[in-house]
């Protein structure tokens, strides 16, 4: 929660305000997300307006995770953008419909739900260690990245062969 009170009501009226926040549980997603408790470091610029107060920041955070391919555990920062217009409270700004705008609770803002957004949204959907992570041997699991030149002196059974071609449906072989 960030209080607005020393922007004041003028429009026009603008601050600046820097500030760190212990990261909330469950920000981010499953396989790439900002530990519970770790700095959030937000940098915001507050802009009153006519209907309430406009709220432009960036934030930055370490994100943890692993490697969709091969599981490698990943560590990187991370930083969003975001932007959002808190409406006073008790004004009757919509059409009555909810709109999805978000409200002043009093002189606070609620910055939660903004900054989940935005970390989710600059989330890659399939983390990877490296752009071009080559995965896991599909013999023996070992990371192809650490030893990409390994080879298996047995090659699978010949007559085994046509039938992993079968089992081989298309989409499944690119993991
Ligand atoms: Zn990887
Ligand atoms: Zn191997």
């Amino acid at each position: 929660m960030l209080d607005t009170r020393e922007l004041g009501r003028r429009p026009g009226s603008q601050r600046q305000v820097e500030l760190t926040v212990p990261a909330p549980a469950d920000l981010g997603i499953e396989v790439l997300r900002v530990p519970e408790g770790s700095p959030v470091e937000l940098d915001l610029r507050l802009e009153a307006v006519m209907e309430g107060v406009l709220v432009t920041g960036t934030a930055t955070a370490a994100l943890d995770g692993e490697c969709a391919r091969c599981l490698e555990p990943i560590s990187e920062d991370t930083e969003v953008t975001f932007q959002e217009l808190f409406v006073y409270d008790g004004q009757d700004y919509s059409s009555g419909e909810d709109d999805g705008v978000s409200m002043l609770e009093g002189d606070l803002v609620d910055l939660e739900p903004l900054l989940r957004d935005a970390v989710v949204l600059a989330l890659p959907f399939q983390p990877l260690c490296m752009d071009d992570c080559p995965g896991l041997c599909v013999e023996c699991g070992a990371r192809l990245a650490d030893d990409p030149d390994h080879a298996h002196d047995e090659p699978i059974d010949p007559r085994w062969a046509g039938l992993t071609a079968l089992q081989q449906e298309p989409g499944e072989q690119d993991q």
